[in-house]
């Protein structure tokens, strides 16, 4: 069977490229299509304390018969337990839920600027990692200055930053700043959520070419471009055609084709987070 490959990240640990998201799906829908996943290939789950499933993620996860060394596991710190006492409770409860007695990747899930406790979170995070309960640490909706901040704070680079990251927003600037600091970049809602981008005519033309689907060329850039790339779909043959996609090879016409999708600012689907305040 195919198998994602791994990229590395500053702390020597790697990551499988192309994972599998569950947001928006229901904690007792999690379990079957998780394990359907698992069936399709996928070995990486990218989960949140607010996606209300770590518990549905954690049955699928009991159940796969797979060793706990094949899995990558991501979960997220929600931003009312940000803080550094209230990070290590939160997590100590991620960590039940998902039944699992340490996690590959802990991430903090929106940089919350007007709440200003991202340092604070962030050095709890390091703790944790020294406690060896998750091996990896980083963060998700960061912004070049609240990672210049934590960095400059602590002295520890996150290995990795997941944002909004499609083809009509392809956020150059945090990529070649990801890039120049040892972070890795990883794409949420890598398929624009399914909407227009799949219809968008430079793809179907990419696909027809490569007698690929929409969804698995988008993924396929995502990879060539060197995205860790986490698509989310509820339907069995849609987790079975994106993994497919790590079969599709693009060349260097089509990458620029569809870096050119790009509509900046106008492309973000989801919350700023340089301003975005969720409390
Ligand atoms: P996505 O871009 O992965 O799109 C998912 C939607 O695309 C599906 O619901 C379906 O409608 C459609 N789709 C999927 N596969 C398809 C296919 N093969 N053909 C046609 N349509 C298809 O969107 P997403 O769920 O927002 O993002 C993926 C994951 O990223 C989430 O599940 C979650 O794990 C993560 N995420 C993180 C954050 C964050 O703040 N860190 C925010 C949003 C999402």
């Amino acid at each position: 069977m195919t198998s994602s490959p791994n990229l590395t990240f500053n702390d020597g640990n790697a990551i499988p490229q192309l994972g599998y998201g569950v947001w928006q799906v229901e904690d007792n829908v999690a379990e079957k299509v998780v394990r359907q996943a698992f069936e399709a290939g996928y070995r990486h789950i990218d989960t949140a304390k607010i996606y209300g499933n770590e518990a549905g993620v954690g049955r699928a996860i009991a159940s796969s018969g797979l060793s706990r060394e094949e899995l990558f596991i991501t979960t997220k710190l929600w931003n009312s337990d940000q803080g550094f006492d209230s990070t290590l409770k939160a997590f100590d409860e991620s960590l039940d839920r998902l039944g699992l007695e340490t996690l590959d990747l802990y991430l903090i899930h929106w940089l919350q600027p007007k709440q200003d406790k991202f340092v604070d979170t962030w050095k709890a995070l390091i703790e944790l990692q020294k406690q060896g309960k998750v091996k990896s640490i980083g963060v998700s909706n960061f912004t070049v200055e609240g990672l210049q901040r934590i960095i400059e704070e602590t002295g520890v680079v996150p290995a990795i930053n997941q944002i909004e990251l499609h083809p009509f927003f392809n956020q150059a600037e945090l990529r070649s700043f990801g890039a120049a600091n040892g972070i890795l970049t990883q794409a949420w809602s890598p398929l624009g959520q399914g909407g227009e981008l799949l219809g968008d005519p430079a793809i179907a033309q990419i696909a027809a070419k490569h007698g690929a689907t929409p969804a698995q060329v988008v993924i396929a850039w995502h990879l060539a471009i060197g995205n860790v790339v986490i698509p989310k779909s509820v339907t069995e043959s849609r987790i079975q055609e994106n993994f497919a996609a790590l079969n599709v090879t693009l060349d260097e016409a089509d990458i620029a084709a569809i870096n050119d999708l790009d509509r900046g600012a106008e492309g973000r689907i989801g919350p700023n987070p340089a301003v975005s305040d969720f409390a």
